[in-house]
């Protein structure tokens, strides 16, 4: 083979990661690229999202933004009060990310970016998708060959054979097992302890309140923060929807660790936990009709030893998965789709041939421009929650002088999703024009290791 975009591409699962990586490989001219994703269709819950200038960045180059965009609430500002007074502890404005960025700082539904993205791979005749389509096993891991197998609902297993395996297969990753398993090493959960109920209030449903409506029809993005517990809130799709995303300990799920990742909620439960924050968040909480709570455990893990086996890597929260408190999840899953698919394309093409062990080599460069990045913003999502949750004491006298001093000053904030500093490093991110400058030095640099008998 003489043309890397004849190569045939796999991915594993059709979340935010596994649709990113096809539209992806597709933009850069590959012609062959097979989805599998258990699930029958998209099914995307209602909820939420960020949607921050480096995701953008990434969304334009594929032509996905402008809907995105047109749909979602530009964030002016963010406001942290204390959950149970209402006071605003801080006031960060964000008017000017856009200057800053060259693009805003944007929170939209889920739905709009996940239908953007199908949209965009049912576009490219290369992309095949395969719905009710579950991997059964990982039969080979290449880079000479790659096989597995998978099963469609009710149907008869068949083996697929690619030369790239994509693994996008959530934070539940098989794929992650097998290959971690084959190499001694394993994913070692970590307990985060959290729980987060995820809720969207209609229109209609805050009409009779003006307090409601204020926060429906601005374009602030509002943290309410107690002891281990928080609430974020932002209007969407719109302004008809106001969508906020809790957080508090983990005590439905505690008894079965590993089994069960949402589970439907109660609301007395629910407003018991929050019992003791202001009126007007007990009134939001309040509207959600009796049934439809909807609460998530939060998970992490320890950094795993490697992302990459032969020509199968793993991408997005099968190995990085994150607590939702700087909202980069979804972002770092679709940034790893971009940078994989410019690292593979960057192949290079040896006398008149791709060589398998090249493949493998791209592979591992982008788990090297990758994970040092996603496991910083992992750690730093976990500090800003242990930070927002702390109770009576010196921390927590600390922190407020720190939101205060912010207040006065406009400098870093303790929450670090709106502080400034944080968010510089974040949003000016350009994870292709980085893959694209990297490739080159990352990719020999492998090949020397490999030729010193340092690389497995
Ligand atoms: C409360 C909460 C709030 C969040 N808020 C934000 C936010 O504001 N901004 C943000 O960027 N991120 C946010 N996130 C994180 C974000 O949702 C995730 O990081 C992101 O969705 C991960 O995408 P993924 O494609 O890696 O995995 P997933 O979305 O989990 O997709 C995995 C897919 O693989 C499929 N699959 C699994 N196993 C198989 C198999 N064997 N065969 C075939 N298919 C399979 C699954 O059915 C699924 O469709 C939040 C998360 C939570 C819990």
């Amino acid at each position: 083979m003489s043309d890397v975009t004849d190569l045939r591409i796999s991915v594993i699962g059709a979340g935010m990661g596994g649709l990113a990586c096809a539209l992806a490989f597709a933009k850069k001219g590959f012609k062959k690229i097979d989805v599998y994703e258990t699930a029958s269709n998209l099914g995307f819950v209602g909820a939420g999202i960020q949607l921050a200038p480096n995701l953008a960045r990434v969304l334009d180059r594929w032509g996905c933004w402008a809907k995105i965009q047109a749909e979602a609430t530009t964030v002016t500002s963010s406001s942290i009060r204390e959950g149970s007074t209402n006071k605003e502890l801080a006031l960060v404005q964000m008017g000017d990310v856009s200057e800053l960025y060259g693009y805003p700082h944007c929170v939209g539904h889920r739905a709009s970016l996940a239908g953007s993205l199908f949209e965009g791979c049912q576009n490219e005749p290369a992309i095949t998708f395969h719905f009710s389509t579950a991997l059964e096993s990982l039969n080979a891991f290449g880079p000479d060959k790659v096989s597995f197998t998978v099963r469609p609902r009710g149907g008869e297993t068949y083996e697929v054979e690619t030369d790239i395996l994509l693994a996008a297969d959530g934070i539940k990753s098989s794929v992650r097992t097998a290959l971690l398993r084959s190499i001694n090493s394993s994913a070692e959960v970590e307990d985060t302890g959290q729980a987060a109920y995820r809720i969207m209030l209609s229109r209609s449903q805050m009409a009779h309140d003006p307090e409601m409506l204020e926060l429906l029809d601005s374009d602030c993005a509002l943290r309410w923060i107690g002891e281990k517990r928080h609430i974020v809130a932002y209007p969407i799709s719109n302004k008809s929807i106001y969508n906020l995303s809790t957080c508090q300990p983990d005590t439905n799920f505690a008894a079965a660790p590993s089994v069960t990742y949402t589970t439907r909620g109660d609301k007395s439960a629910m407003l018991k936990v929050y019992g003791d924050f202001c009126p007007l968040v007990l009134r939001m909480l309040d509207l959600v009709p009796e049934g439809e709570v909807c609460e998530w455990r939060l998970r992490s893990h320890k950094p795993l030893e490697r992302w990459t086996l032969g020509a199968v890597t793993l991408i997005g929260d099968a190995c990085h998965p994150t607590l939702p408190h700087l909202g980069q999840g979804a972002t770092m899953a679709i940034e790893d789709a971009a940078v994989v698919a410019e690292c593979v394309s960057a192949v290079p093409v040896v006398d008149g041939k791709i060589e398998r062990d090249a493949l493998s080599r791209a592979l591992q460069v982008y788990e090297l421009l990758r994970k040092d990045r996603t496991y910083s913003l992992v750690e730093m999502a976990a500090f800003s929650g242990r930070t927002l949750h702390l109770g009576e004491g010196q921390a927590k006298e600390e922190r407020d002088r720190q939101f205060a001093e912010a207040r006065k000053k406009g400098n870093a904030v303790p929450d670090k999703w709106a502080s400034p500093d944080v968010q510089k490093m974040i949003y000016s991110h350009d994870c292709v024009t980085e893959a694209q400058e990297k490739f080159a030095e990352l990719f020999s640099g492998l090949a020397t290791e490999r030729t010193n008998g340092v690389a497995k």
